[in-house]
C-alpha cells in the first residue's frame, strides 16, 4: 500500500503558516507599520493601492539593515528581538516571533529597500514565494522601504476571499490609526491610490489624538491621568458631549500596544454612568503602562487580546481614573471615593506583585470593602447579560424583540388573516403607551404601536427606490464627523440612502454634510439618526444573508419607528391602523414579531361561556 502521510513541499507550507499572520491587507499593513516603529523611525510612510490589494509599501527612516540581514529578515523565525529565552518577559518592541516578514514573502511579490546610517550604500532584495531571487546594492536613503505587490497572488483562494476595496480600506485606516495613536511621535503619512489622506506630523499625545478625531475635539477631550508604582495611565477621555451612538473612537492600549477588552470598556463605561445616555458610547483614548512582566500580550501575533496578573485591579483603577478625571473637570458631581485614598494604599499596588500576594491582598478588609455593592469597582450583575428592564431592551434592541412576545398563535388565538378593519369612528385605547385597543367587525385587536410602524416603514423603504422618495431640503445643513471606518461605512450607503429622502454629500476628510432628510423624518435629528443608523448597521453586518439595502431598509425602519412609550393620539393611532392595513404583510416586522393580535368574537364567547 501507498504510504499516506507525505511532507508539504515548502512554499504549501509556508502559505498556510502565512494565513494566519497575514489574513487580509490590513494584518500586513499593521506588520510592516510595527516593524518601523520598531526600528526606530521618525517617519513613516505608508503607500497603498486599491485598498493594498494591488500594493502595500510602507517607507521608514529607521535603522535599516545590513546587506545580509536584509536577505536573512524573510526566512520564518528570522527576528533580531530575541536571542535567550528569557528575552521574552521582557519584550518592548512590537514584533519578535519572527514571522511577519516570512508571511509576507510567502503571498506577496516583495522588494525591500534599505540602508543603515553607518554604509554607503544600501542594498535591495526581491523576493517571491519565499525566495531571494536578486539582491542588488543600490543607492538609497536612510531607512527601510518594503513594498509587497498582489498580495495572495500565488493563493487565489484567499485571494477570492478579500472584501470590496472599500471594507478592506477601512481595515488598514483602522490599523493605521491605532499605531499612529499609539506612536505620537512619529511622522505619518498615508496616501491612498496617489492621494494623500493623511499627514500627521509627530507631536503630543494629545496632538495625536485631535489629528485622529478632528479639530472639533480640541476643546473637548479630559486628560487622564494616574501613576502608580504597579502601572500608570494616561490619555483622554471625551467629554460626555462627544458620546456617540456607535463605538467609534474607542481606544485602548497597553504598553503601546492596542488591545480590545470588553472588560476594560466596560470599567470606563461605567465611570460614565449617569453622564451620558445609556445607548450612547464614551470616545476615549487610553495608555496603560505597566511592568511588560506582568502582562501575557504576546500569546499570538495577531492577538489584541490581553491577560493581566490581576484584571479586576485594572479595572479598579482604569474605573477609578476616568472618574477621577471627569470630577477634576467638574463633569461628574462627585466620586464615590478618592483614588489616591484607596488605590494607593492597595499593597498589590504599592508593592510588586506576586501570585501569593495577590492571594493575600484579597483577603484584606480595604480589597474587601473595595469589590462591595456601589464602590466604582463592582460589576453590577446585569452588566454582565443579567435581567435589564425589559422595555429598554425592547427600545434598545429591537431584533431581539420576538422574545418579549408571548405569541398566542400557539394557543390557537392568533388568525393569520386577522381583519384590520377599524371603525373610523372607533375609540382607540392606548395601553402603557405601546399597545393600541382597537375594536374591529369580527371583535378586537391589540397593536404593538412600534412594531406595527415598523413593518409600514420597512414597506415604503423597499419600494421607496422604484420612486425616491421625498426630501425635505435642510434649512440648515448639519455636518457630520466621522472617525475613518464609519466614514468608508456611510459612504456605502449614500446611494440606498438617497433613494429613502436622505441627501447625504461627502465633506472634506471623514466629513459628510447632510442637506437633505426624507420627509417624514422630524428635522434637528438627523445627526443622531444617522449615527444610530451606523451602529445598527454594523450589527448586522455579520448577517450575510441579507444584501446590503435589505440591511439598510430594516434597519432605518426600526430606527425610524414609533417607540413603544411613546403616546399617540386618536388621530394618530388611526392613521397607524389604517396604514398597517394597507401593507403587503401586516402581520409581521420584516424579522418576524408579530405586528398585533386578534381575538375574534368567537373566542371571546367562549371565553364567557359557561
Ligand atoms: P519580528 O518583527 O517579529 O522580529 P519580522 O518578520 O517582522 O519579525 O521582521 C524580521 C526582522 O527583520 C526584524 O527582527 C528586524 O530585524 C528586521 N526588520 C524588519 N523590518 C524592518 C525595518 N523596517 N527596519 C529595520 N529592520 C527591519
Ligand atoms: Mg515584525
Amino acid at each position: 500500500m501507498a504510504e499516506t502521510i507525505h511532507l508539504l513541499p515548502d512554499h504549501i507550507a509556508n502559505q498556510i503558516a502565512a494565513g494566519e499572520v497575514i489574513q487580509r491587507p490590513a494584518s500586513a499593513v499593521k506588520e510592516l507599520l510595527e516593524n518601523a516603529v520598531d526600528a526606530e523611525a521618525t517617519e513613516i510612510r505608508l503607500i497603498i493601492n486599491e485598498a493594498g490589494k494591488s500594493l502595500i509599501q510602507v517607507i521608514d527612516n529607521g535603522k535599516g539593515m545590513s546587506e545580509k540581514d536584509a536577505q536573512n529578515a524573510f526566512a520564518r523565525h528570522a527576528t533580531s528581538k530575541i536571542s535567550v529565552i528569557e528575552d521574552l518577559f521582557e519584550i518592548r518592541t512590537m514584533g519578535f516571533r519572527g514571522e511577519a516578514l516570512a508571511s509576507i514573502a510567502a503571498v506577496a511579490q516583495v522588494q525591500l529597500k534599505t540602508k543603515r546610517p553607518e554604509d554607503e550604500v544600501g542594498t535591495e532584495v526581491s523576493i517571491e514565494n519565499s525566495k531571494v531571487i536578486s539582491t542588488t546594492p543600490v543607492a538609497a536613503p536612510v531607512g527601510t522601504s518594503i513594498s509587497m505587490k498582489n498580495l495572495f497572488f500565488n493563493v487565489p483562494a484567499r485571494r477570492n476571499f478579500l472584501k470590496s476595496n472599500s471594507a478592506e480600506l477601512k481595515h488598514i485606516l483602522e490599523e493605521f490609526t491605532r499605531v499612529a495613536l499609539a506612536f505620537p511621535e512619529i511622522h505619518f503619512n498615508l496616501n491612498n491610490n496617489g492621494q494623500e489622506v493623511y499627514h500627521w506630523d509627530g507631536g503630543s499625545f494629545k496632538q495625536r489624538a485631535i489629528q485622529v478625531l478632528g479639530n472639533n475635539y480640541q476643546s473637548k477631550l479630559v486628560t487622564v491621568g494616574e501613576h502608580t508604582d504597579y502601572l500608570t495611565i494616561s490619555g483622554f477621555v471625551g467629554k460626555p458631549e462627544t458620546a456617540k451612538k456607535t463605538r467609534s473612537d474607542q481606544y485602548f492600549f497597553v504598553n503601546r500596544r492596542f488591545i480590545k477588552s470588553a472588560y476594560l470598556h466596560h470599567a470606563i463605561a461605567n465611570a460614565f454612568d449617569g453622564l451620558i445616555a445609556k445607548d450612547s458610547f464614551p470616545s476615549y483614548i487610553l495608555y496603560i503602562d505597566v511592568d511588560p512582566s506582568k502582562v501575557d500580550i504576546n500569546v499570538h501575533p495577531t492577538k489584541q487580546e490581553i491577560k493581566f496578573e490581576d484584571d479586576k485591579i485594572i479595572y479598579a483603577f482604569v474605573q477609578a481614573a476616568v472618574k477621577h478625571a471627569l470630577a477634576q473637570f467638574s463633569i461628574a458631581p462627585s466620586l464615590d471615593f478618592s483614588l489616591d485614598a484607596n488605590i494607593q494604599q492597595l499593597d498589590a499596588i504599592q508593592k510588586p506583585f506576586s501570585e501569593s500576594q495577590v492571594q493575600e491582598t484579597s483577603r484584606k478588609s480595604l480589597y474587601e470593602g473595595f469589590t462591595q455593592k456601589n464602590q466604582a469597582h463592582l460589576i453590577p450583575k446585569s452588566a454582565q447579560g443579567g435581567q435589564q428592564d425589559w422595555k429598554d431592551f425592547f427600545t434598545e434592541l429591537p431584533g431581539a424583540n420576538q422574545e418579549f412576545i408571548v405569541k398566542p398563535s400557539s394557543m390557537g388565538l392568533y388568525k393569520e388573516d386577522a381583519s384590520l378593519s377599524v371603525p373610523e369612528d372607533a375609540f382607540l385605547m392606548q395601553l402603557h403607551q405601546t399597545y393600541i385597543i382597537a375594536p374591529t367587525k369580527s371583535g378586537l385587536i391589540i397593536i404593538h404601536q412600534q412594531l406595527a410602524h415598523e413593518r409600514i416603514l420597512y414597506e415604503k423603504y423597499q419600494k421607496a427606490s422604484a420612486q425616491p422618495h421625498a426630501t425635505q431640503k435642510s434649512l440648515f445643513p448639519v455636518v457630520l464627523e466621522l472617525s475613518a471606518s464609519d466614514a468608508v461605512l456611510l459612504e456605502e450607503m449614500v446611494e440606498d440612502l438617497a433613494n429613502i429622502g436622505y441627501e447625504i454629500e461627502a465633506f472634506g476628510q471623514n466629513s459628510f454634510i447632510i442637506q437633505g432628510i426624507p420627509a417624514d423624518v422630524l428635522a434637528g435629528n438627523e445627526k443622531n439618526a444617522i449615527e444610530l443608523l451606523l451602529e445598527q448597521f454594523k450589527h448586522f453586518s455579520a448577517d450575510l444573508k441579507f444584501s446590503k439595502r435589505e440591511k439598510l431598509i430594516r434597519c432605518m425602519a426600526r430606527q425610524m419607528a414609533i417607540k413603544a412609550g411613546q403616546n399617540l393620539g386618536q388621530k394618530e393611532m388611526h392613521s397607524l391602523i389604517e396604514s398597517l392595513s394597507e401593507c403587503d404583510i401586516p402581520n409581521n416586522t420584516a424579522s418576524g414579531a408579530p405586528t398585533f393580535i386578534e381575538f375574534n368574537e368567537d373566542y371571546l364567547d367562549r371565553l364567557f361561556s359557561k
